[in-house]
């Protein structure tokens, strides 16, 4: 049986995935978000021409003997405007950030100066223009300054602000909703009896879809029981999500009830089992609005899934460009031929003398395997069919 390839289970499962509607937030709530619209400036900046030192405004053709001596007609502070114009053999008292009085053709910094009384000594010719900051020689009004899909950080809020935005428009986070089903599974910090063991995935997953943009609505973990796994799913689909991730119970086990449950909520299945390792029983479909995307349960599986399947739809959802990142790098250890799975390998990433990553395959990849997912700094992306490679070999690493 051939299953589905990766890129193309990958592209069906995006192929009608759209961005979220746009919400204005604060700025103070804006960090992480990712921008909806082009931001336009609604400001000059500076509005006007600036001093860019204290010092004393003046018209630079009076300085052209040294020293000129000038008298101080007045004062000007950031925050206010000098009344009046500076007229030849004046000067200004400016600090920085104040306009620039009319007349005044460039800033001697006090340090070029000696002040005696109502009168200046100017020490030092400067040209026309110094020290002064044209308006608008930072942006002007109109220019967009923020492209749509911008993940705004501190220097974009910056920006933004400068620019006289007290929200920007972005967009809405997409809320994932996280189902485990398992008998053998209790929470952390509960009392497991015999043969059950403690929930690890659905921790990964709420975090990873955090860590990434979304909002995380934990549904617990249902019995491997058709009543309790259907009620749960309806709570989601009631909820309105953007996702339903389940975990577990998606393989072709008798336990596994997560597929007729979710077909029989009315899910339209886009795609079951895919040509991955580990991942294989990978599911995805539409519940109404709702998508749908089914993680196997070893937790390396779940996690890898949710690296290569849930990242790119929540980009997605945030308007943000590409899937994930996918970087060269030298791989230290001998690869066996691939077969007709593409893999993702667990591995430690350091430096060769050439300053180049070198990626240290781990020699146990069971997926069962936290403890070694947590150690690794990458995983090895090996294409289905790759032949046999030495160590040495150019390698593809999916950086953790
Ligand atoms: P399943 O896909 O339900 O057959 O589960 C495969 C393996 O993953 C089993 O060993 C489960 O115990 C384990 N597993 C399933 N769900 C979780 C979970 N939320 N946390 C940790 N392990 C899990
Ligand atoms: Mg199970």
């Amino acid at each position: 049986m051939s299953l589905l390839k990766v890129e193309d289970a990958l592209a069906q499962l995006l192929a009608d995935v759209s961005p979220t509607e746009t919400e204005n937030v604060s700025l103070h709530n804006a960090t992480g978000r990712v921008l909806a619209v082009d931001l336009k400036a609604q400001r000059t900046q500076p509005p006007f021409n600036a001093s860019a030192m204290d010092g004393y405004a003046i018209r630079a053709d009076n300085i052209r003997e040294l020293p000129t001596k000038l008298q101080i007609v007045g004062e000007v502070p950031a925050g206010y405007v000098f009344p009046d114009i500076v007229h030849n053999w004046e000067a200004v008292r400016i600090f920085t950030g104040a306009p620039v009085p009319e007349g005044a053709d460039a800033v001697v910094m006090q340090e070029k100066t000696e002040r005696d009384g109502a009168f200046v000594s100017i020490l030092q010719q400067v040209p026309k223009g110094n020290n002064i900051r044209p308006a608008g020689q930072d942006f002007k009004e109109g220019e967009v300054l923020l492209k749509r899909g911008t993940e705004l950080t501190y220097r974009h809020l910056a920006l933004a602000a400068s620019m006289n935005h007290a929200v920007v428009p972005v967009y809405r986070r997409p809320v994932i909703a996280i189902l485990s089903t398992g008998d053998e599974l209790v929470l952390p910090g509960d009392k497991p009896s015999d043969g059950q063991i403690i929930a690890s995935n659905n921790f990964a997953i709420a975090s990873f879809a955090q860590t990434i943009g979304a909002d995380v609505l934990d549904l617990g973990i249902a019995r491997d029981d058709m009543t309790e796994i259907s009620t749960t799913i309806e709570k989601a689909v009631a909820a309105r999500v953007d996702c339903l991730v389940t975990i577990g119970g998606v393989s072709v086990g008798d336990h596994d009830l997560v597929q007729d449950a979710l077909k029989t909520a009315g899910m339209d299945l886009t795609f079951w089992r895919i040509a991955m390792r580990p991942g294989k029983p990978l599911l995805a479909g539409n519940l109404g609005a709702t998508r749908v995307l089914g993680l196997p349960g070893n937790p390396v599986s779940s996690m890898s899934c949710a690296i290569l399947f849930l990242q790119p739809m929540i980009r997605k959802m945030l308007g943000k460009e590409g899937p994930y990142r996918i970087d060269p790098a030298i791989c230290a250890s001998p690869l066996p031929a691939n077969d007709y799975r593409q893999s993702y390998m667990r591995a430690r990433l350091g430096k060769d003398a050439e300053g180049r990553a070198v990626a240290s395959l781990f020699s146990d990849q069971d997926s069962s395997k936290l403890a070694s997912f947590a150690e690794a700094d990458c995983l090895i992306v090996r294409p289905p069919d790759a032949p046999a490679s030495k160590a040495g070999a150019p390698c593809q690493i999916l950086i953790l």
